[in-house]
């Protein structure tokens, strides 16, 4: 049964994908096209320091609440407007963002902290093409802060009896399932923490694969399993733990299944 209502956030995808009947050529040309923003990603993680009390993170995830709060991590790593300009140099060297629209969005009056915080609060995208780049740099930041956050936290032993749908770390709602020997393992959607399924189905409703429950679309292009609910509007995408690359990767390649599902009104 649905036990927390799901955040709705835009994915981290960062481009729209061609399909290719090769999955690895999609995956292994994207993270090389990827490649500078992956750097950025992984320096961002390295100096954010956010704040985290590990010992109060321990005892919540103990009594069933979350970690910690996003918002408040996020905003004890401070003024975030070198990692902007740090992301937006990576887009540009990438090919997904052009000097002058670098430029100006530098010269702007971008609200980093708010943009970052927005996509936590599961704001809508923008639609203004610059707007949307300065929204793509902004989950950058905000995916490489929070999965530092977790990362203080501990390792996915530390919550192995979790059995809540959002993410015991951060509370963010899972977009990816994994499967591994029988096993079904969820990743959030903001911080990548990784925990056990408590369902097999549907995580808002727990219906199964069945014309009226869950429709089940198969990408072999990509490796993924789309899984949309007929019965509470839930997508997630599902593949095998084996082989998963980068998820910045992982949800770039896939960001077509989820305009797929978005377009027909549904939500992780
Ligand atoms: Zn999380
Ligand atoms: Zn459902």
């Amino acid at each position: 049964m649905a036990d927390d209502p799901p955040a709705r956030r835009r994915l981290p995808g960062l481009m729209a994908t061609t399909s290719s009947p090769r999955t690895t050529s999609v995956r292994r040309s994207t993270a090389e096209q990827l490649a500078p923003v992956l750097r950025a990603h992984a320096d961002i993680q390295d100096v954010c320091a956010p704040v985290v009390d590990v010992a109060a993170a321990h005892r919540r995830i103990a009594g069933g609440q979350v970690a910690y709060e996003a918002l408040g991590v996020v905003r004890s790593c401070g003024d975030l407007s070198a990692q902007f300009a740090r992301v937006l140099e990576s887009f540009e060297v990438a090919g997904l963002v052009s000097n002058a629209d670098r430029v100006a969005l530098l010269d702007g009056d971008v609200d980093v902290d708010d943009l970052v915080c927005g996509w936590f609060r599961g704001d809508r995208a923008p639609s203004a093409a610059r707007r949307r780049i300065a929204r793509m740099g902004a989950i950058v930041i905000g995916n490489a802060v929070v999965r530092a956050a977790t990362a203080r936290v501990g390792t996915s032993s530390r919550w192995a009896s979790w059995s809540r749908v959002i993410c015991p770390a951060c509370g963010g709602a899972p977009d990816i399932a994994l499967i591994e020997r029988g096993q079904r393992f969820l990743v959030c959607s903001c911080c990548d923490a990784q925990w056990r399924s408590p369902h097999s189905g549907c995580l808002g409703c727990d219906a199964v694969d069945s014309p009226t429950g869950i429709a089940r679309i198969g990408n072999p292009a990509l490796g993924y399993d789309l899984m949309m609910c007929n019965s509470c509007g839930r997508f997630l995408k599902e593949r095998p733990r084996r082989g998963l690359g980068s998820l910045l990767v992982e949800r770039t390649i896939t960001a077509e299944l989820d305009v797929a599902a978005e377009q027909r009104g549904l939500r992780i």
